[in-house]
């Protein structure tokens, strides 16, 4: 027996199971244990999503700004109230660390405030017309019902910025939520319902993503996709928006270098460092990954990254003295496994851990591995997991060029006492974040998303409202 409820649809307003009664085992990824079942859509269910969040369409771009804000602030109010139930439920089935699963909670119902808050200052303009009795005006119209597909790293966080962003500009949405850890998405959705959002606005699916995907991507009534996940899957899906002419957001995979120059506060920034990297066990898209230390300060900071991470306490995160919890399923343990293997094999040297943790659950240690060459595969795979690469640079250029090798453009950290030093590496890196002397990624009011093959779009600041919105231009002459 658990406390973990088994998890339903929501479809037009009611909370079901699926036409075919098809559910899905929910594991304990610290225990390995079933600790609940989850309902699955099937063709018809997702069918009456895409139908259901048409009306609810309608019904909710009518909604004043106003209206809408009022109830996104109470979803945020009723959110905060529930932290603690909501939190446990993300740590039973996601593994982080209760104290990282209320803090992602907690963010979730800041988010919902500035979306709410923003959605009333969605302004158009006017433009000055050629002719003295023409108003020429642009407003900003909600695109439609949307599609939004989210993984399990951060169940709550990937869903809140698309729905509170598409709620506030008055779009619909149906979610796809992640499958692995469906009970805190679907608490997140009910503050929504609780709140009085009316039915058909907010529609929650889980069952086969692709299935799903390829359904509701092709469905004439959704407008828009918005994805978080694997660059792979991402660019599978903006093939098939592309084919239909949805508008999209992809925030895809990244692989985070991290540059460390030899007027840096070593000491701040290997304790900083430590915690980005093993937060969430490292399956973070904008994981701190490939650092890159100057010669002059790489021995003292490969020592004091290791001698700060050596202090993490892995385990339960229920058990209120863990630091880092097990990894969200056994597909991220075997990543480990190989990746480190691989590393290894090539010569790189490991400082820390490199071991999954023998016993129930998906615990790999935290893992620290120095000098690996640029060939391995973890210096050109996301780990996506609790691994801390370190290679020294001698010049600026050599580190500016390790750290735009990839593919990949999500987000990068820089150390530096030196303010020229953080203009020119600002300035330079191809990445669609660059935090330089703190952490400073993921605010709601700040833009969050890459370049190149981490996607394109942004899911914070601004942008993100932009995302759920057409300008429409309307040129109106005066009838005399
Ligand atoms: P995956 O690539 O199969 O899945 C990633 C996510 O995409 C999951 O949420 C999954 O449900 C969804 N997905 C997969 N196929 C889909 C489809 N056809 N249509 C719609 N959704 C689909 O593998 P995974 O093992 O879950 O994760 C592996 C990799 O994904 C990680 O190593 C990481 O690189 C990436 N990932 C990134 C993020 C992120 O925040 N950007 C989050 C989770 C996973």
């Amino acid at each position: 027996m658990t406390d973990y409820p088994d998890i339903q649809l929501h479809i037009d307003g009611q909370w079901r199971p699926g036409a075919s009664a098809r559910s899905l085992p929910v594991r304990n990824p610290a225990t390995g244990a079933v600790m609940g079942q989850l309902a699955c859509a099937d063709l018809e269910d997702i069918a009456q999503a895409a139908a259901a969040a048409e009306r609810g369409f309608e019904v909710w771009r009518r909604i004043s700004a106003f209206e809408r804000y009022k109830t996104l602030r109470k979803a945020a109010q009723l959110l905060r109230e529930r932290a603690d139930k909501v939190a446990r439920l993300m740590t039973m089935e996601q593994g982080k660390p209760l104290a990282e699963a209320r803090l992602e909670v907690m963010a979730g119902a800041d988010t919902i405030d500035w979306f709410a808050e923003e959605g009333r200052r969605a302004y158009g303009r006017v433009i000055p017309a050629r002719q003295h009795d023409v108003y020429q005006l642009v407003v900003k119209e909600p695109v439609g019902p949307v599609a939004a597909f989210t993984p399990w790293n951060f169940p709550i966080n990937q869903i809140v910025r698309k729905l509170a962003a598409a709620l506030a500009a008055g779009c619909s949405m149906v979610v796809k939520a992640p499958e692995e850890t469906p009970a805190s998405p679907a608490a997140l959705i009910a503050v929504f319902i609780d709140a009085g959002v009316p039915a058909g606005v907010v529609n929650l699916v889980y069952g086969d993503p692709a299935q799903i995907s390829s359904f509701l991507i092709a469905h004439p009534a959704i407008r828009k996709i918005s994805f978080t996940g694997s660059t792979e899957v991402g660019k599978q899906l903006a093939s098939m928006a592309g084919l239909h002419m949805k508008r999209m957001t992809m925030e895809l995979g990244g692989h985070a270098p991290v540059i460390v120059f030899d007027d840096a506060d070593v000491a701040l920034a290997a304790k900083t460092m430590v915690a980005a990297k093993y937060r969430n066990a490292g399956q973070v898209c904008v994981s701190p990954t490939r650092f890159l230390v100057q010669e002059g300060v790489y021995q003292d900071f490969v020592d004091q990254f290791v001698a700060q991470a050596r202090k993490l306490q892995v385990g339960n995160g229920l058990d209120a003295t863990t630091t880092m919890g097990p990894l969200a399923n056994p597909r991220r343990l075997s990543a480990m496994q190989s990746l480190t293997a691989d590393a290894q094999t090539r010569h790189a040297k490991l400082q820390l851990g490199g071991k999954a943790i023998e016993g129930a659950g998906n615990y790999f240690e935290p893992t620290v591995l120095t000098e690996v060459p640029p060939e391995a595969r973890l210096m050109c795979e996301e780990p996506f997991g609790p691994i801390a690469l370190i290679n020294p640079f001698a010049t600026f250029e050599d580190a500016l060029r390790e750290a735009n090798r990839l593919p990949v453009g999500l987000a990068a950290y820089a150390w530096t006492r030196s303010a020229r030093t953080a203009q020119q590496i600002g300035a330079a890196v191809q990445a669609g974040m660059i935090s330089i002397n703190h952490l400073g990624l993921g605010m709601p009011e700040t833009p969050f998303g890459g370049v190149k093959d981490s996607g394109y779009g942004s899911e914070g600041g601004t942008e993100a409202l932009e995302a759920y919105l057409n300008p429409k231009f309307i040129s109106q002459a005066g009838l005399v």
